[in-house]
C-alpha cells in the first residue's frame, strides 16, 4: 500500500470515537476492579433500574452503556448488553433486584458498548431494534457467520408498544442522529424515557457516519422527540446519570446551535480547527464540556461537503 493511503487509513481509525474504540472485547483476565465498581445496579423509580458504566473517557473503568431494568409481571426487559463479556455482571447485578428471568432485550442501536453482551443471554431471549439497527447489527463481525443467531428477531419502522398497562413499553424512532436507527424507550407509566447515545453525556455528539449517523438530522430529530413523546420526566441517557426532561430540551438546543454555528464557520472559510477554536458553547451551557468539539465539527463540515 502506498504511504498516503496507510496514514490515510491511520487518520480514519484515529477519528473513530473512543466508543466505537471501546467495542473491544475486554482484556481476558475478566473486568478490571475500576470498571466493576462503576457497574453498579441503581434504582430510577419503582420498577426500573439502570446498571451503570463509566464516563467513556475513563477507559480503564469503561464497561459500556447504561442498562436500563425493567422489572415487569412476566420477566425482565432490559435495554442495551454493555460491552461483550458483561453479561454475567449484568445479571448478577439484576439478580440482587429480582428473580424474574430475563424475557426481552431492547438494543438503543448498533454500538458495540450497547449490544456487546446480547449474545450472552441467548437465543430465546426476545431482541428488539428499529429496522435500520439490525441492518447495522448484520455489518458486525459480532452478529456474523454463526453469530447471526444473536440477531434481533424482532424489528419495527417508526412506533411499537410492548407490554400492557403498568407493563407498558412504547418504543420511537424519529429519525437519523447519532446513527441512522436509535430506538427512545419510554416506560410509559413512569414517565422515564431511555434513549441510549441520542442523549449520551453533555458534550458535542458521536455523529456515527459510517452507521448514517448526521450532525445536519440530529436537532431535528431531537426536535420531533420533544414534540412527539408526551409525560415523560426523567432521562436515562447513553453514559451520564440520570437527567430530566428540561435537560434533554437543552441539549436539543445544543446541538442546534452547535450546528448553527459550524455552518458560519465554514462559510466563513474557516478550517475544522479554527472552528473548533472559536465555537464555544460552554458559557452559553454551563456543565458542559469540549471534549468532543472538534469530532462533531469535523463530521459536519464532511457531511456538507458530501465526502
Ligand atoms: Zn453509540
Amino acid at each position: 500500500m502506498r504511504r498516503g493511503i496507510v496514514l490515510g487509513l491511520l487518520i480514519a481509525v484515529g477519528a473513530l470515537s473512543m466508543a466505537r474504540a471501546a467495542v473491544q472485547a475486554p482484556p481476558p483476565s475478566g473486568p478490571s476492579a475500576a470498571a466493576l465498581n462503576a457497574t453498579k445496579i441503581e434504582k430510577v423509580k419503582d420498577n426500573l433500574y439502570s446498571i451503570t458504566g463509566s464516563s467513556v473517557a475513563i477507559r480503564d473503568a469503561f464497561s459500556g452503556g447504561n442498562t436500563g431494568v425493567f422489572v415487569t409481571d412476566t420477566g425482565v426487559v432490559i435495554v442495551d448488553t454493555k460491552l461483550p463479556g458483561w453479561g454475567q455482571v449484568i445479571l448478577d447485578r439484576i439478580k440482587t433486584v429480582t428473580n424474574k428471568p430475563i424475557t426481552t432485550i431492547i438494543n438503543t442501536h448498533t454500538h458495540g458498548d450497547h449490544t456487546g453482551s446480547n449474545e450472552f443471554f441467548g437465543t430465546s431471549v426476545e431482541t428488539i431494534v428499529q429496522e435500520n439497527t439490525k441492518a447495522n447489527m448484520e455489518k458486525m463481525d459480532a452478529f456474523k457467520g454463526d453469530k447471526a443467531k444473536f440477531l434481533p428477531k424482532r424489528t419495527y419502522k417508526d412506533r411499537m408498544s410492548i407490554g400492557r398497562g403498568k407493563d407498558q413499553i412504547d418504543l420511537y424512532y424519529f429519525g437519523p442522529g447519532h446513527t441512522n436507527g436509535d430506538t427512545f424507550v419510554v416506560f410509559t407509566a413512569l414517565r422515564t424515557m431511555h434513549m441510549g447515545d441520542m442523549f449520551p453525556w453533555k458534550d458535542a455528539p458521536f455523529l456515527d457516519r459510517s452507521n448514517g449517523g448526521t450532525g445536519v438530522e440530529l436537532p431535528k430529530t431531537l426536535e420531533k422527540l420533544l414534540k412527539g413523546v408526551k409525560n415523560v420526566d426523567t432521562i436515562i441517557g447513553g453514559h451520564q446519570p440520570v437527567q430530566q426532561w428540561k435537560d434533554l430540551e437543552e441539549y436539543q438546543r445544543f446541538n442546534a446551535d452547535l450546528l448553527a454555528a459550524a455552518r458560519a464557520s465554514m462559510k466563513a472559510g474557516k478550517s475544522v480547527d479554527e472552528a473548533a477554536a472559536s465555537i464555544n458553547l460552554t458559557s452559553r451551557y454551563p456543565g458542559y464540556e469540549s471534549m468532543r468539539v472538534k469530532a462533531a465539527i469535523q463530521a459536519i463540515y464532511d457531511e456538507l461537503n458530501k465526502k
